[in-house]
């Protein structure tokens, strides 16, 4: 395992933020791993996996070991008549791997085509889009508890998958490593087509896995900015689950506020008696007037209020101070504390 001292990682992050790591190093196979364990053994520094960084906010530079998780190879692990079983690791990117599944004609992860990132980090916060979500078609993964290194099998219901949330987003960040994962892809495909850009692409013709992938892939190119061409996380907050009681309120000075009606448990497990309503975190935040907002080089993209865009030379602190700004005022105006989804490292 080579390691890498005052390294930067500007290109290592979709925000393209200029921090350095103190150390860095990338794991390629259970050699590298063992050497992690032992490293991590013999030094008293915090130790911070990473996959394409495109969840990942640096606020500082860090002060440890940045390790890129790099490990290969995916498989059809098993058949049977209503499912492929497909093992894939925790390094490959994720959109080559749903373009693999889709250029054979397996479906089920189409919807989420064009999420960067790596497999590995998916189901850290159980990754959705065009209403699928990782959740939907997962079987297993494996993970390796950087203290003991045991290996540890988790399936669907010890994962704890909610919106944007899991086990390890909550409990195990940095200690658990996810070295595989396993999707089971439904034979008979169910196919989630009904948005705007994809109906009409579909309309009179027999839906397929590359159509829907096809389309999804166009619809997220036409409505998000690249972070190849401007550094950002995709969306900078989640989408607010509200009691009714509280929605209602709202919506009397604010007519217009949409709402989707969600199962009455709030993440953490909050049961609602009322019932709850998502709303958009987008249109609260565009009510606010930031779509387009630029201070220095950290801003809010002109395409979607969701977005925090780096337009150059932005510090992760200058990015992190335009997200609270307008946690405040989306607090001020609407009385909704909104949550950051990517994971703020200080
Ligand atoms: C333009 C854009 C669009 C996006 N669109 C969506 C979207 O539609 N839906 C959605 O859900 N998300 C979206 N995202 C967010 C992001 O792509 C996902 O969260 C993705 O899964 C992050 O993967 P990553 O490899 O970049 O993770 P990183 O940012 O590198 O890491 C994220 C977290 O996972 C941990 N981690 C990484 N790898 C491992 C591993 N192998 N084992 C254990 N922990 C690990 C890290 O420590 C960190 O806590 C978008 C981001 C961008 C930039």
């Amino acid at each position: 395992m080579e390691i890498i001292n005052n390294a930067s990682l500007k290109q290592l992050n979709t925000f393209g933020v200029d921090a350095s790591a103190k150390h860095l190093t990338e794991i390629h196979n259970l050699e590298d791993i063992e050497a992690l364990l032992e490293w991590k053994a013999q030094n008293d520094l915090p130790c911070l996996l990473l996959g394409g960084g495109s969840n990942l906010l640096f606020k500082n530079d860090y002060q440890g070991l940045v390790a890129k998780i790099c490990l290969a190879g995916k498989d059809i692990a098993e058949e049977d008549n209503d499912f492929t079983y497909v093992s894939v690791a925790g390094g490959e990117n994720w959109h080559d791997f749903v373009r693999w599944t889709v250029e054979q004609d397996i479906a089920g992860l189409e919807n989420l085509s064009l999420i960067p990132g790596t497999v590995g980090a998916a189901p850290i916060q159980n990754i959705g889009a065009y209403g699928v979500e990782l959740a939907d078609h997962f079987q297993s993964l494996q993970a390796v508890d950087l203290e003991t290194g045991n290996i540890h099998e988790f399936d669907l219901l010890h994962c704890q998958f909610g919106y944007r949330e899991s086990f390890f987003k909550s409990q195990t960040l940095d200690k658990l490593l996810i070295t595989s994962v396993t999707f089971a892809l439904p034979k008979k495909p169910n196919w989630k087509m009904d948005y705007a850009g994809v109906r009409e692409v579909l309309e009179g013709v027999e839906p397929s896995a590359k159509l829907i992938s096809d389309a999804i892939i166009s619809l997220r190119m036409s409505k998000l900015p690249d972070p190849a061409k401007i550094g950002n996380g995709g969306s900078f907050f989640k989408n607010p689950v509200l009691s009714l009681d509280d929605w209602e309120a709202i919506k009397a000075n604010h007519p217009n506020i949409p709402g989707y009606p969600q199962n009455a448990v709030l993440a953490g497990g909050t049961e609602l008696a009322n019932g709850a309503m998502k709303t958009s975190a987008a249109w609260l935040i565009d009510s606010c007037g930031w779509k387009g907002h630029r201070k220095g080089d950290a801003g809010v993209s002109d395409m979607h209020a969701l977005v925090i865009v780096n337009h150059a030379n932005a510090t992760g602190a200058e990015l992190w101070a335009v997200a609270q700004e307008i946690m405040a005022s989306v607090e001020d105006k609407f009385g909704v504390l909104l949550e950051a989804e990517p994971r703020v490292v200080l």
